[in-house]
């Protein structure tokens, strides 16, 4: 038996299912163990009366639960909004944030400690990598968002999940997907169907890879620039992988897994929200399979720029239909406990 615990929220269903027999116990327990984390809420092994003291006994000596205790907690004053910093085991921290939307809730995870990409107006990015995220720590997330849910009483369960809150959910593209895997298992929180959205900065690979294994989630990618030059101002990485060749690789990721992407733009008075550059990402997207997610900018202590006004996203948003394509404005919540895209450093 080995020394190392392994911790349950890193593994599917599968995964645990091998763990229990592999310890001379029966696959009916690792069925019951998984009801109890996913659908019962418990992590106590006093409280798993349905699951025999022998195989307890061995779980408790080589398993573990992800915990991610509350460090901080903050609401919106416009009550849609709350933003918990959540503290990991090695002691740093992440924030996970909850939205409410019309008759939706909606969990906003983070996928790493700071980012590697170090876009210009990312709070995220200006804090730099600190480390990935494991799979657990990923689906905890979840589960706490489903807790609060749950202990408010109303009925509510958590139904959406965007992975956009802190880090590149492709620069850990194995943890990520082993997590997706987790929360959409459908004798589990079961968020399949599209209720995840995974956001990309633009990682090519893990474009490549995510449309030739596929997951039954929505694919946003952030563009912000439709041309290389612009694009690699403000979103460094295109340096990396340029635009030509991130368009080839949603183009074949919209042919392989059928299924639109969705594009992020962040607006930014006077730098990507003239009608000149809506007309370049029309060119640039026309004919595609494609939605245009326009995010005017939040502010971040380390980007001076200011965001585009509403009648200037109006106008952009109407050059982008005569090319066919559709787009929304993103509805600014959580901005004043900076809950917004781009805001998160888990900052006290
Ligand atoms: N790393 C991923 C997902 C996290 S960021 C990505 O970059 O896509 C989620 C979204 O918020 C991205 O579209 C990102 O460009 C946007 N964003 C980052 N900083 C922002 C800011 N200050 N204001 C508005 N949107 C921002
Ligand atoms: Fe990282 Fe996304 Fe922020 Fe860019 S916008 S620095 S990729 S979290």
């Amino acid at each position: 038996m080995s020394a190392t615990p392994v911790y349950v929220h890193d593994l599917t269903r599968e995964e645990l299912r091998l763990w229990v027999v592999r310890h001379g116990f029966s696959p009916v327990h690792a069925a019951r163990l998984w009801k109890y984390v996913y659908l019962d809420r418990v992590e106590d092994w006093a409280h798993m009366p349905d699951l025999p003291v022998g195989f307890r006994r061995a779980a408790e000596a080589g398993l573990r639960f992800t915990t991610l205790p509350v460090a901080i907690e903050t609401h919106s004053t416009d009550g849609f909004t709350r933003k918990y910093l959540l503290a990991l085991a090695d002691e740093h921290r992440i924030e996970t944030v909850l939205m409410r939307y019309t008759g939706r809730v909606t969990a906003c995870i983070s996928s790493q400690v700071g980012c590697a990409m170090g876009c210009v107006f990312c709070a995220t990015g200006q804090m730099g990598y600190i480390r990935h995220l494991t799979a657990g720590e990923i689906v905890a997330q979840a589960l706490h968002v489903d807790d609060e849910l749950r202990a408010a009483g109303a009925g509510e369960r958590l139904r959406n999940i965007v992975l956009m809150g802190m880090g590149e959910p492709l620069h850990n593209y194995d943890a990520v997907m082993r997590a997706v895997d987790i929360l959409i298992d459908p004798s589990g929180l079961a968020l399949g169907g599209k209720k995840i959205t995974l956001s990309t900065v633009g990682v090519v690979p893990g474009i490549i890879r995510l449309a030739d294994e596929g997951r039954p989630m929505h694919l946003a990618v952030s563009l912000h620039g439709a041309t290389q030059a612009e694009r690699a101002a403000l979103v460094p990485v295109a340096k990396k992988w340029p635009l030509e060749e991130l368009m080839d690789a949603c183009r074949y990721y919209i042919a392989k897994q059928q299924r639109k992407i969705f594009y992020e733009w962040t607006l930014i008075a006077g730098k990507n929200d003239t009608p000149e550059n809506a007309h370049a990402v029309g060119h640039l997207l026309k004919g595609q399979e494609a939605q245009v997610n326009l995010i005017p900018l939040n502010p971040t202590q380390g980007y001076d720029g200011t965001p585009t006004d509403r009648e200037a996203a109006y106008r952009f948003q109407k050059i982008l239909r005569e090319y066919g394509l559709p787009s929304t404005v993103r509805q600014r919540r959580g901005i004043d406990i900076a809950a917004g895209c781009g805001q998160l450093a888990a900052a006290q």
